[in-house]
This record gives structure tokens, sequence and C-alpha cells, in this order.
């Protein structure tokens, strides 16, 4: 266990000689106002960094725009092998990344580390597929003509990205991105900036020429988005985000027609089956809901667990949630560190209040923790809800935090209608060891993403992408470096 002084230490040192700015042209630049970066564990500020606003965003359209001609012209190989050290750059440097990421968004370093490596993975992937951009000869309907379809870079890409993963959200999109032949601004969000100004210190370091990749940190949104949905040269908006924002952003995208990619909110729901090997199903759903505090779009939100497998789910499950240390992220054994903000902690409030006022019974957790341990407030107990059901507020919305609904049901029929009864459709999970059952139920799901006995589905080699109002488009695997690219078709008279 860290002391307070030594947690104080490595902050200090962490920070220690670094510089952040607007990321324009490899260089650091100011800006009217600044904005302070805080610990979301003490409350404390980490670092107060320029504040972009319209002129920022507008100079940095410029340098990826003048940069974009010579960069999309630069041999695949080329590309691949700037992003191939960059990841290694990443790699070399985790323990200073995963050491900001947790200052700065809360995590457990060990989750901070795991995202470092996670996000590099998307820099080395994208540089393979980079090699990969085939075009196509198609024999035409008359002799004396050829048909040619060519895939080339989208353009100028603006990559928006929340703060629950603040390097591999950006890397998933910048991957394909790069790998494309596209420059691109990054919008990092405003409470976890700090991750994102890294790597552009990463990118100048693996020889990136200037305006390649720009990052505009700013405490406010707004100017920003108006100065890119303005200006035709921005060509694709790629966002992760909540729905709500995600809707802004594609109503505001008439007006230049821009291509938009979308990774908006989710309502996962986690089945487990009378046959379920227990405990992999517990290991999972402990997996699932709890990394990051539960603050990931894809994690199980709804616990449907079958009668007969129900109270033994209920005790291994809530045995293992209720031995999980909560505490500073820093803290080497720390395995669940604060929300984000107040507004996080008060949704759950909310939802375990109003679960338990129709019936719910808590089986452990269901507080914050007490407030010698709790200076922001933000700290809260994992917590598992017995005998929920799918009409409380816990399972309408998303929850966003350690708190687990058991929702017991009794027939396959009956818990798909309650899974797909909702208007998200970002990830779904089970757990069965009947083969045919987990085709049947990966085909009826109405999600992107299905984890059939598996709780961690994410990884660079495989499409990730949600429907109905989950999103739009998909990143990673090979059609993620679609999105990146347009399809020219040329029709060539001999
Ligand atoms: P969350 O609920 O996860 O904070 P948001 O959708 O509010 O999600 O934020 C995700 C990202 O979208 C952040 O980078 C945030 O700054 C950005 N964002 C929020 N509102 C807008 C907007 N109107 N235009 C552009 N970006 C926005």
């Amino acid at each position: 266990m860290l002391s307070a002084q030594e947690l104080n230490q490595l902050t200090q040192q962490t920070f220690a000689g670094a510089t952040y700015g607007v990321f324009i042209n490899n260089q650091w630049q100011g800006a009217d106002r600044t904005f302070p970066v805080e610990n979301p564990a003490t409350g404390e500020v980490l670092v107060t960094i320029p504040d972009a606003g319209a002129p920022e965003a507008a100079a940095a359209i410029d340098a990826a725009y003048a940069a974009l001609p010579a960069w999309s012209a630069l041999p695949a190989i080329q590309r691949a092998d700037l992003m191939r050290k960059a990841a290694a750059l990443m790699l070399e440097q985790r323990e200073r990344l995963a050491t900001i990421m947790t200052l700065e968004q809360g995590k457990p370093i060990s989750e901070s580390r795991g995202e470092i490596a996670y996000a590099a993975s998307f820099l080395s992937w994208f540089a393979g597929e980079a090699e990969r951009v085939y075009g196509q000869i198609v024999p035409a309907s008359s002799a004396n003509k050829r048909i040619l379809v060519m895939r080339q870079p989208v353009g100028v890409c603006v990559l928006i990205t929340p703060w629950n993963f603040p390097a591999a959200m950006l890397t998933r999109k910048l991957g394909p991105a790069l790998a494309a032949g596209c420059t691109a601004i990054c919008k990092p969000a405003e409470q976890t900036p700090l991750s994102a100004l890294e790597l552009g210190r990463i990118f100048i370091e693996a020889g990136f020429p200037p305006g390649v990749v720009n990052i505009v940190p700013t405490s406010d949104p707004v100017p920003f988005s108006e100065t890119i949905f303005a200006d035709e040269r921005v060509r694709k908006i790629s966002f992760t985000g909540s729905t709500e924002v995600g809707r802004i952003l594609i109503a505001n995208s008439a007006r230049t027609v821009k291509r938009m990619s979308m990774e908006l909110g989710g309502n996962a729901p986690f089945i487990i089956f009378d046959d379920a090997d227990l405990i992999p199903a517990v290991k999972g759903a402990v997996a699932s809901k709890f990394r990051n505090a539960g603050q990931t779009c894809i994690c199980a939100n709804r616990i449907f667990v079958q009668r007969g497998i129900y109270d033994r789910f209920a005790e291994a499950f809530t045995r293992e949630v209720a031995a999980m240390p909560v505490g500073n992220g820093l803290q080497p054994d720390s395995l669940i560190g604060p929300l984000i903000d107040q507004p996080a902690r008060q949704k759950i409030e909310r939802h375990v209040a109003d679960a338990t006022a129709h019936g719910a019974q808590i089986l452990t957790g269901g507080a914050p923790l007490p407030a010698d341990h709790n200076p922001t407030g933000t700290f809260w107990k994992p917590t598992v809800l017995a005998n929920a059901s799918s009409q409380m507020l816990v399972a309408q919305e998303e929850t966003f935090g350690p708190v687990a609904p058991l929702i017991p049901f009794s027939e396959e029929d009956e818990v798909l209608a309650q899974a797909n009864g909702t208007p998200f459709g970002l990830a779904a999970y089970f757990y069965t060891r009947d083969v045919s059952r987990v085709l049947r139920i990966a085909e009826r799901l109405e999600f992107g993403i299905i984890g059939a006995n598996d709780a961690l589905p994410s990884t660079a080699q495989a499409p990730f992408g949600g429907v109905k109002q989950s999103g739009l488009g998909r990143e990673g695997g090979s059609v993620g470096i679609d999105e990146y690219l347009e399809v020219k078709y040329v029709s060539l008279g001999l």
C-alpha cells in the first residue's frame, strides 16, 4: 500500500518537465484560456492546460489538410513502419502512460497498463492493414472497356473520444485512419486530455510528419464542433460517446454531408443459462460488469440468470464482488477506482434507490465508501442487487457504474424478448454449454457484438460496433479500415 506521501511523489514525478498544449503541426501551442485536469480519486488539479477554442480548431484543420497530400501519397509500407514505431514506443513507455491514465481517469493501474497495450495493438494491427488496401479489376460487359475500382483515403478526419478509455478509443480510430492515408484531428474528452496529448509526443518521437496527427484539448466541445462541421475540408467524423451527443453530431453533419462513424451507448444483457459452467460464468460476469468500475459501454448492464442456477450463481457472484478492493487506482491491489464525477455517482444512487423501492434486495455494497476513505465521494462499493426486474431504472438505462442487477428468468424466449427489449444494440453475452443454443441465441440477439461464453470480446482483429441506437459503422477488424476509405470507380475506354 502506497502512503499519501508516496502517491504525491509519484504524481509530481510523472508531470515533472511535461509540457502540454494544443498539438498542431507537431508543436505545442497555447490558447487564450486554460483549464484544469483533475484527479477523480482526490479532486486535486494535476495540471492546467491550454483550452482550445474555434481558432485552434481551425488551425488544426489547416494543418491536417496541408499534410494530407504527402501523407496519403506515402507508400503504405512507410506509413505502416511509422505506425509500428509509435506502437513500440507506447509499449516502451507503458508505465508512464498507464500512470497518467490512472491519474486523470481513476481506473486501477493494472487496467491502465492493459489499456496501453490494447491501444498500441490498434496501431500495430492496422499497420498491417495499411499494406492490404486492395482495389479490384472487374470484368466489363463490353470488350473495349475496363472497370477499375480503387480505394482512397476519405481525407481529413475528426476523431472525438470519451473519457472511459482515453488511449484505446483514440488509437482504435487513429489506427485505421492513418493506415488508410487520412490525416486526423483528435478531440479527447475534457476529463482525460492527457492520455491523448501524451500520444502527440509519441508520434513526434516515432517520426510522423507535422500535421498528420493533431490533438485539440478543450473544456467546451461546442465551438470546436461548430468549426469542424462548418468546414468542407473535414470529410469524416468518428465519434465514441453518448447516444444523446451522437444524435446531435449526426444532425449537424447534414450541413456539409460528412461521413460518420458512431460508437454510442449500450445496455448489455448478460445471460446465464441453467447449463452454464458456474465458475467461468461468475468470473466472466465480474470481469464484464466491474472493469473500469462499470464505466464501459459494453459492460454487462442486466444480468439475467435462469432459475435453476440462480441461487448458486448469486451466492458465488456476490462472494467475488464483495471481496473486490475499492480505492485509489494507483494502489497496486485496487480493483475498483473512483467514478469519473459527481453526476456518475448521482445516477448510481438513483438506480439503487429505484431498484430497492421496487423490491430488489442488496446482496453486497449499495452505498458509497465511508467518508474517511472517500475524499471525492465518488468511490462506490461494488453492488449486487437480487431479484431485479427489466422494468427498473437500473435495467432501462445504462448505469455506467459498479452495480449488478440479477434478474431471474425461466424460458429462453422470455429472456430473449427482455434482452432485445431496448433501443440499444451494442454488446450481449450469454453462457451455456449447449452448442445448438449458442448458435440459436447468437442469431436472435439484436446486438453487434456477442460474447458466447466470453466476457471480454474486444480486440483489434474483430469488428466492434452496435446496431439500433448504439451506432453506425464498425471499428477494428478488416472492415474497420473501410470507414476511412472512399471507393472510386474508373471506367476505362480502350
Ligand atoms: P460521456 O457521457 O461519456 O461523457 P459524451 O457523449 O458527453 O459522453 O462525450 C463524449 C465526447 O463527446 C467527449 O469528447 C465530449 O467532449 C464530446 N462532445 C460532447 N458534446 C459534444 C458536441 N456538441 N460536439 C462535439 N463533441 C461533443
